[in-house]
């Protein structure tokens, strides 16, 4: 059996979304599972959009969800270079030998023609396809086309009467008719070359067996197909994987909540998080544990990937970012904390106030409010404390001045706040909580309780003594 190889060929274009992570997170996925190789290629032949710095993003990108590659850009291999704008020796190579078979035929056809042309087969409730004006014409009239100085595209004679197939991974078996497709664009005027061409190209000379992508490109492998079968290149397995859809079913956009990765990673997203959502979009697992990667690819399975177009949902990536924040050790939940807490937690307590509002936040600025409750000077107050707080005898807070002392847990305390005043229950908690916190709810009391210092503590109840016995 051939390595199994995979691979993720981004245009960097832009930064990389959601739905072009997913797709490298399924070949990875793909590729761990059976050991095989994932390849980083980069397709950046629009010279005009692509950007040195999408390419330096997008590896940025995927080293920080884990996805590694073993071979491809910077990682290099035996099918180097990995990016398409180095490799058009290779493409003329390929080029040459189609054109020497005469599978391939300068078409003079322009714009405004093939627009006219178009539109007829519209009309005639036919799929648009190239008329096969020029495939006929002489060596010679072309040579005096180009002599004259016509500007031309390359098209791929496709084959009469031929069927395509092939069996996709996810949506079954598949089958175009040639005649469907007509003759296609393997190069264009300027000389750049058609993705079809080049993509299929790589995929063979780099050894790719399996072919994950999205739905988007259906249509393309058949003729992916018919070049390669004409060039006599090894045909990789497809799998055309559903596209995501927002809210209402509409291709997810940035309205629709599309979130790059870098957004992401700064918003306090742990990689984790996003790897067990997205490998969920569209792929059905039987586990429902937060899974690191080694553990998702073992649970993979090519035939539980879904034809139906994966549905974003924002709460359920919160959902997996949840469960990572309670399952991370303390070391990164620290790291990842602290930078939201700069200025506002004594360096020394950041390790004991982590854990203690692990469970109350899902992103780092939510602990913001929690560094405050406990190390503000001025506390403020939310609308539901101060009712507590007004609604509360003087007594209690009294009690509690008398009851605090240092060193005390909160359970000593609160025991003794509620013999010296008879409050308890309700009654007692939320007015303590009220008063020390500023928040009705929040982290567990004895975990901040121990963080508050005596002095802070001693003026936070003073406070309500004074302000009750002024009313
Ligand atoms: N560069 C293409 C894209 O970003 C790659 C498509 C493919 O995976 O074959 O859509």
């Amino acid at each position: 059996m051939p390595l199994l190889k995979t691979r993720f060929a981004p245009s960097p274009t832009g930064l990389i979304h959601f739905g072009n992570v997913r797709t490298a997170l399924f070949n990875v996925l793909l590729a761990k599972k059976e050991r095989g190789v994932f390849l980083l290629r980069i397709e950046d032949t629009d010279a005009e959009r692509s950007r040195e710095a999408y390419i330096e993003a997008l590896q940025q990108d995927l080293h920080w969800l884990e996805l590694d590659w073993q071979e491809g850009e910077a990682a290099g291999g035996a099918a180097a270079p990995y990016r398409q704008s180095q490799r058009s020796e290779v493409y003329d190579k390929y080029l040459t030998q189609l054109e020497a078979q005469g599978k391939v035929y300068p078409c003079f056809c322009t714009a405004l023609e093939l627009e006219v042309s178009r539109k007829v087969q519209a009309a005639a409730g036919k799929p648009p396809r190239y008329s096969g004006k020029c495939a006929h014409l002489k060596a010679d009239e072309a040579a005096q086309k180009k002599a004259d100085g016509m500007p031309y595209t390359l098209r791929f004679r496709m084959p009469k009467s031929a069927v395509l197939t092939f069996d996709d991974v996810v949506r079954g078996p598949q089958k175009f008719p040639s005649e469907d497709i007509g003759d296609f664009i393997i190069r264009r005027s300027d000389g750049s070359f058609a993705f079809f061409f080049v993509n299929a190209v790589d995929d063979a000379l780099m050894g790719v067996t399996h072919v994950l992508r999205g739905e988007d490109h259906l249509t393309n492998t058949p003729r992916q197909i018919a070049l390669l079968q004409a060039m006599e290149l090894p045909i990789p397995t497809y799998g055309h994987i559903s596209l995501i859809v927002d809210a209402h079913g509409a291709p997810l956009s940035k309205r629709g909540g599309s979130l790059s990765v870098q957004e992401l990673r700064e918003m306090g997203y742990f990689p984790i998080a996003v790897n067990n959502y997205l490998a969920r979009l569209g792929h059905h697992f039987v586990e429902t544990e937060l899974m690191d990667l080694d553990a998702l690819a073992a649970a993979f399975d090519q035939s539980h990937l879904g034809r139906a177009p994966a549905r974003y949902d924002r709460i359920q990536l919160d959902y997996w970012q949840a469960q990572a924040v309670q399952k991370i050790d303390e070391a990164q939940l620290i790291t990842w904390l602290a930078p939201a807490l700069k200025g506002l937690v004594p360096e020394t307590n950041l390790a004991d106030f982590a854990c203690a509002v692990r469970a109350n936040i899902v992103f780092p600025h939510e602990a913001r409010l929690w560094a405050e409750a406990v190390f503000a000077e001025a506390l403020p107050f939310s609308d539901d404390a101060r009712l507590v707080l007004e609604s509360t005898s003087s007594d209690l807070f009294r009690a509690a001045v008398d009851a605090l002392s240092e060193d005390m847990d909160f359970k000593t305390f609160a025991n003794r706040v509620k013999q010296a005043s008879g409050a308890a229950g309700k009654g007692l908690f939320l007015p303590l909580r009220a008063a020390l916190t500023g928040q009705t709810f929040g982290p567990e009391m004895p975990a901040l309780f121990s963080l508050i210092s005596y002095e802070r503590a001693r003026h936070r109840l003073t406070q309500h003594v004074l302000s009750n016995e002024i009313d």
